[in-house]
């Protein structure tokens, strides 16, 4: 569903990503895992197409996703193919950026009826039934400023759902929470894991979850995927040194 072929991604001399190679089937839970600056939330960026590739082609659901097909070959997308590939991704992110001046309901129908041009019955019925499902039914009528972090990430979630997304995408959603609310979030995503064959990568710090929820764990180092496995093997009997290094330093 998602293919990272041969990505290179620069800042200035700055290399972030290294050729990386990454494919998510689809249905696949795959958590990216590493130490700070290897690269782990510029992979969620190139997905978003918030940032410009150096080399290489992100492909998701066996359309480039970087680029478009002109008379048979591959060149850069413009802003408007980009747009539109960007619907397929739905994302959460560490600060939940919910409009502030909607109730919980309008900023979840705001996406499908502005972008997707959803009628707004249709909408509505749809984003009533994600928000029951993420347990904030009963607070569809709030605004942001009323709802607790982890409440305001549940609504958060659902409003990426609206869209129907190919792809969700997580980075570090529970790092800004405090931890008496971080359970009800990763129990969302739980959830969506079991219940939903929807194509997921993840950015955690919090192992324990990774490992809970992921088919596959993939450990970032210097911009390449250095060791990657079903999460028993990866944190049980880690092969590569750095591997080991990281694992033992976070434990
Ligand atoms: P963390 O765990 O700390 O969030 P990460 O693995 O997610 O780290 P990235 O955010 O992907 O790391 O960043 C990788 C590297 O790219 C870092 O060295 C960072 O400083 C650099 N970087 C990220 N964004 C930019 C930018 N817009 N301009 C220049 N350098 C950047």
């Amino acid at each position: 569903m998602v293919r990272f072929m041969n990505v290179t991604k620069r800042y200035g001399t700055l290399t972030v990503l290294d050729r990386l190679d990454l494919d998510v089937a689809e249905g696949e839970m795959v958590t990216v895992i590493g130490p700070s600056g290897s690269g782990k939330t510029t992979v969620l960026r190139m997905l978003m197409t918030l940032e410009t590739i150096n080399g290489g082609v992100i492909y998701v659901d066996g359309k480039p996703l970087t680029h478009m097909e002109k008379g048979g070959k591959l060149v850069p997308a413009n802003e408007r193919y980009l747009r539109k590939a960007r619907s397929s991704i739905g994302m959460c992110f560490q600060h939940f950026n919910l409009f502030p001046h909607m109730t919980a309901l309008q900023n979840c129908m705001e996406g499908p009826v502005q972008v997707l041009g959803m009628s707004k019955s249709e909408a509505r019925a749809r984003s009533e039934e994600l928000l029951e499902m993420v347990g904030m039914i009963d607070k569809k009528d709030q605004h942001p400023s009323r709802l607790s972090g982890g409440q305001q990430q549940r609504v958060a979630i659902a409003r990426a759902l609206a869209m129907r997304p190919k792809v969700m995408l997580f980075d570090e959603v529970t790092s800004a929470l405090d931890p008496e609310v971080i359970g009800e979030v990763t129990n969302v995503i739980r959830q969506l894991v079991a219940e939903h064959n929807l194509t997921m990568l993840m950015v955690t710090h919090q192992m324990g979850f990774a490992r809970d929820i992921s088919d596959r764990i993939c450990f970032f180092y210097q911009g390449k995927i250095e060791e990657e496995g079903p999460p028993e093997q990866l944190f049980e009997t880690p092969q590569k040194e750095r591997t080991q290094q990281f694992l033992s330093a976070v434990k």
